[in-house]
C-alpha cells in the first residue's frame, strides 16, 4: 500500500506527465483520486487540454457534450456541423442515436411507420415496397394468417389455400371430428370445415 499524503507532493510534479496529449495515456486508478483528470476513450487528460479538435474553435470539452470522429474530440456543434450524418427526413445533423435503414440515415424520431405514422425507433421493423413498418402493422398488412389458429404461416410451413383462406396444414381439419383435411375432399359450413360425414 502506498500513502496518498505521502505521494502528494510527487503527484503534482508528475501531473503533467499525466496528460494525452504528452504522451501517455495510461494512468492509475491512485491519480485518479487525486484528479481533477478527464477520462475520456479510455485516456486521461488535463482539463484544460480536453478541448475540441477543431483548432478554431477549442472549446472546453468539459462543459459541452462531445462526440468522437476519427479518434479526434470534436464539441457536439463541430460534430454536427462537419461530420455528422443528415437525417433523410429532417435534414438536420444526427448527433447521437441513428437508425440506418433504407440506405439513408434517419434520427430514431424521424423514422416513421408507412401505417401508425408512429416513430420505430431502433427496434424490429420490417421494409415492403421500399417503406418501413413496425411489426405490428407490418404482420397485419402483410403477413399470410391462418385461418384456424390465427398465427402467421411463416415461409416454409406447410398450408392448404381453401374457401378463400389460409390453413397450416395441420389446422385444417373437421370442425367435428378433426380428421385431418389436407388433400381431402371437405365440405363448407358456415365457413368451416368438415369431413363428408359431419357435413350435414
Ligand atoms: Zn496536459
Ligand atoms: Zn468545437
Ligand atoms: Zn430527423
Ligand atoms: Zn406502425
Ligand atoms: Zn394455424
Ligand atoms: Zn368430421
Amino acid at each position: 500500500m502506498i500513502c496518498l499524503d505521502c505521494l502528494q507532493g510527487k503527484i503534482d510534479e508528475r501531473y503533467k506527465s499525466l496528460c494525452v496529449r504528452h504522451g501517455i495515456d495510461l494512468i492509475s486508478v491512485l491519480y485518479i483520486f487525486r484528479g481533477p483528470f478527464v477520462l475520456a476513450m479510455g485516456k486521461s487528460w488535463c482539463p484544460e487540454h480536453f478541448v475540441c479538435a477543431n483548432p478554431r474553435c477549442g472549446c472546453k470539452l468539459i462543459d459541452v457534450g462531445f462526440v468522437e470522429e476519427g479518434g479526434h474530440l470534436y464539441c457536439e456543434q463541430d460534430y454536427a456541423q462537419h461530420f455528422a450524418p443528415k437525417c433523410h427526413k429532417c435534414t438536420r445533423a444526427i448527433v447521437g442515436e441513428c437508425v440506418n435503414a433504407l440506405s439513408q440515415q434517419w434520427h430514431p424520431e424521424c423514422f416513421l411507420c408507412g401505417k401508425c405514422h408512429q416513430p420505430i425507433g431502433g427496434t424490429q421493423f420490417h421494409i415492403e415496397e421500399g417503406k418501413p413498418y413496425c411489426e405490428k402493422d407490418w404482420g397485419a398488412m402483410f403477413q399470410t394468417m391462418c385461418a384456424g389458429c390465427e398465427f402467421p404461416i411463416e415461409p416454409g410451413d406447410r398450408w392448404v389455400e381453401a374457401m378463400s383462406k389460409n390453413f397450416h396444414s395441420e389446422c385444417f381439419y373437421c370442425m367435428t371430428c378433426q380428421v385431418s383435411l389436407e388433400g381431402q375432399p371437405f365440405y363448407c359450413k358456415s365457413g368451416k370445415p368438415f369431413c363428408k360425414k359431419h357435413a350435414r
